[in-house]
């Protein structure tokens, strides 16, 4: 209606009252809404109340001319159409007029009413046309810019999508979401609360604009209580105008909200988390900078948003629950590998026992006979020395056999590689695992012979031990493959650059489906087995920089083939064993020697005197500290457990007061593979006990002779 009216308001502008009452009327009659002035003034006056659609303006006024007030008009109401109206009508004033921005002219005195009429309809029409020119831009613009809102939160729900991708961890996802949602719905506060299922309370997993509230980690909100409570409770959105006047919240609910929430604005946009089965959290929304509540849009947005969030925590808990679920699989997975080398270690272990009880009784009886050739009238010294040389060689072999039990059960990773002799390897498991293919089989009647075709091959680089178990591993499962007994036989060959190793059996073989799956952990065929032991080879043997395959017929036996990288030279610095004339010759030192087991302490300080050094023996790591703050000794020999200060602790006491003094730890604990903390005590030599007085003699010979130490024994 307004707008039916202002699109025919005229303004009569005239100082001739004649010609004001004659347009008025006329005007009138054609439904126009007509408004008279006599004066510029009164003109600009009620163009300012009611800008009108049309001005007729009289060129000559009183005062002012009609231009001037034509352009002040135009300033005023520039949508306004002007016809200005003259009597002098030249072609000069109109024209000017039109330049001025007026749309026609008429001439006075109005001869042709029609003709004036149809020149203010017609700048009526322009009027109104420009209007609604207007209008439709206005309305397109609106459209424009919704649009282009739509399409820019089209493109963040696309980019949300990518960033579940992007994103590994769920905190950074939850925070790129926020992030987004603050920025797209243009809020000053976002909180993103997620449900605790075991609690059944919302807590805030990331928010925007939250910096009020000092610690938000103790925000709880039990589901179904206040605005975030009962959408996560629902299941439905919630879209609140105004907190304090909406009926959905009881008072008790709103208070608390507006109190000590985080939700703390009245006009609140909250939606659930949800994936198909439960609510999983729940997204806040408030402080709108515009001050706008929030449309169906934002909310369709925010949904929008919230879905794709639902997949993505899911899909994140999922990966969670599945590494969580790898984790335990692979732990379970190492204590088995654990076990299955502790029960292989454990048979080679028996083996070695079994070894050691023969080992025990040849000493036994040999050192019998010494006694009783002792108490006899007349001994045979022939005889004396055999035993005694019989007793040596077992305790020497006794003393490599205990070398071996600490290599095979040394649990390191980080041992240092060396230059292994293969054969020797061979050999060893061998021997490790007698029980194992010599009395288990006898006892049952059945033979297995063992055959060793072991060439010249040079050393290969690794870890001895680690080897060891990969042919006792093959032994083991080539005895298992051999119930009725058959042979077992080792090859070895120098490759090129490798060396390979063959492990041939004459048992049942395998079909193409094991031989095929045999290095798959936990595959077995046995019923009892593990299906580890050939996962542990692979793994030894892949470490090593080597290779392994298999060849197989089913009941002809099989062969398993190593290649072991060779080494182009032997690395050791084997040192060369001090030839006993040179030791005659040996200078003799003053020597500290601290050791609780009388026994060894008497033999090697009986021994030590014999080749003429000045020996102070002491029984204990106390004993022996004291004897380091008063004395002086050119080089100290410790055991390395003993009552008081340990053999380490001894040496950092001599580093401490006589930084010159060599020092040699005897040890029947596998020490020497702790390189690092024997170098850092300062320790020149470690003896693995037992030890041959020989290699002792030796040890203390070489320190001096390579020290060229000055005896403290000589210049005294
Ligand atoms: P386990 O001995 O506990 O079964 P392994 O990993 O040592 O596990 O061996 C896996 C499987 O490979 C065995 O169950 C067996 O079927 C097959 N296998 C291994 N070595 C031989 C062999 N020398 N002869 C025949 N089959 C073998
Ligand atoms: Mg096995």
């Amino acid at each position: 209606m307004a707008d039916q009216r202002s699109s025919q308001r005229v303004l009569v502008v005239d100082h001739e009252e004649t010609i004001r009452y004659l347009l008025h009327d006329l005007l009138a009659s054609e439904g126009c809404e007509v408004r008279v002035a006599a004066s510029a003034g009164e003109a600009l006056e009620f163009a300012g109340e009611q800008p009108p659609a049309v001005a007729l303006l009289d060129i000559k006024l009183p005062g002012i001319n009609g231009l001037e007030l034509l352009e002040r008009l135009k300033e005023k109401c520039p949508e306004t159409e002007v016809v200005m109206m003259t009597s002098y009508a030249s072609l000069e004033v109109a024209i000017e007029a039109i330049r001025h921005g007026a749309y026609d002219f008429l001439q006075k005195p109005f001869d042709d009413l029609e003709t004036t009429w149809l020149s203010v309809r017609r700048a009526l029409e322009k009027y109104n046309l420009a209007k609604e020119k207007r209008a439709l831009q206005c309305e397109q613009e609106r459209q424009n810019s919704q649009l282009s809102l739509a399409v820019s939160r089209l493109w963040s729900l696309i980019e949300a999508g990518r960033a579940i991708a992007e994103f590994s961890s769920l905190p950074k996802l939850l925070d790129h979401f926020i992030g987004v949602v603050a920025d797209k719905l243009e809020v000053d506060r976002a909180s993103l609360m997620l449900v605790d299922p075991s609690s059944q309370e919302l807590h805030v997993a990331s928010a925007r604009g939250l910096d009020d509230i000092e610690d938000l980690t103790v925000i709880r909100v039990p589901l179904g209580s206040g605005i975030a409570g009962r959408v996560a409770a629902t299941g439905e959105s919630f879209v609140v105008r105004d907190i304090r006047s909406d009926l959905r919240l009881n008072e008790q609910c709103a208070k608390n909200d507006l109190s000590h929430s985080f939700i703390s604005a009245p006009v609140v946009l909250s939606v659930p988390i949800a994936s198909r089965t439960i609510v999983l959290g729940v997204i806040n929304v408030t402080n709108r900078r515009s001050g706008a509540a929030f449309t169906e849009d934002d909310l369709a947005y925010l949904s929008g948003l919230a879905g794709q969030l639902a997949v993505a925590i899911e899909r994140t808990r999922h990966f969670d629950e599945l590494q969580s679920a790898y984790e335990t699989l692979k732990a379970t997975k190492e204590q088995l590998v654990f076990a299955e080398r502790m029960r292989a270690t454990g048979q080679m272990a028996a083996g070695l026992a079994h070894d050691f009880n023969n080992l025990l009784s040849v000493i036994l009886a040999r050192s019998e006979f010494v006694l009783r050739s002792l108490g006899s009238a007349e001994p045979d010294p022939e005889k004396l020395r055999a035993d005694a040389e019989a007793i040596k060689r077992s305790c020497l072999h006794g003393a490599q056999m205990i070398r071996r039990i600490q290599d095979c059960t040394r649990i390191r990773r980080d041992v240092e590689e060396t230059a292994v002799d293969l054969n020797a390897v061979v050999r060893n498991a061998v021997d490790m695992t007698g029980p194992k293919w010599k009395e288990e089989p006898e006892a049952r009647g059945r033979r297995v012979e063992i055959v060793f075709e072991l060439g010249e091959i040079p050393p290969v680089r690794g870890n001895a031990q680690e080897l060891v178990q990969v042919i006792g591993n093959l032994i083991f499962n080539a005895i298992e493959a051999m119930p009725a007994g058959g042979t077992l036989r080792f090859q070895t060959v120098a490759d090129g650059e490798q060396v390979r190793l063959e492990v041939s059996d004459t048992g049942v073989g395998m079909n193409e489906e094991t031989r095929r799956r045999i290095f798959e952990p936990f595959f077995t065929t046995k019923t009892t087995g593990h299906g580890l032991g050939t996962s542990i080879i692979y793994g030894i043997v892949t470490r090593h920089g080597g290779d392994i395959s298999v060849a197989s017929q089913p009941n002809r036996g099989t062969t398993f083939r190593v290649l072991l990288p060779a080494m182009e030279q032997m690395s050791r610095t084997e040192s060369h064993p001090v030839r006993r004339r040179e030791r005659e010759r040996m200078t003799p030192v003053r020597l500290l020697f601290a050791e609780d087991d009388d026994l060894v302490r008497d033999v090697f300080v009986e021994a030590l005197r014999m080749n003429g050094h000045d020996v102070v023996a002491v029984r204990d790591g106390d004993h022996a500290a004291r004897r380091i703050e008063t004395d002086r000794f050119d080089l100290v020999v410790t055991d390395l457990s003993m009552p008081g200060l340990s053999g380490f602790e001894l040496a950092g006491l001599v580093k401490q007061h006589q930084p010159d003094t060599s020092i040699i730890l005897l040890s029947g604990w596998a020490v020497q593979q702790d390189e690092e903390r024997v170098r850092q005590a300062g320790i020149d030599r470690v003896l693995a006990k037992p030890c041959l007085v020989e290699e002792l003699l030796d040890a203390v010979h070489e320190i001096v002779r390579e020290r060229s130490v000055e005896p403290a024994l000589s210049q005294r």
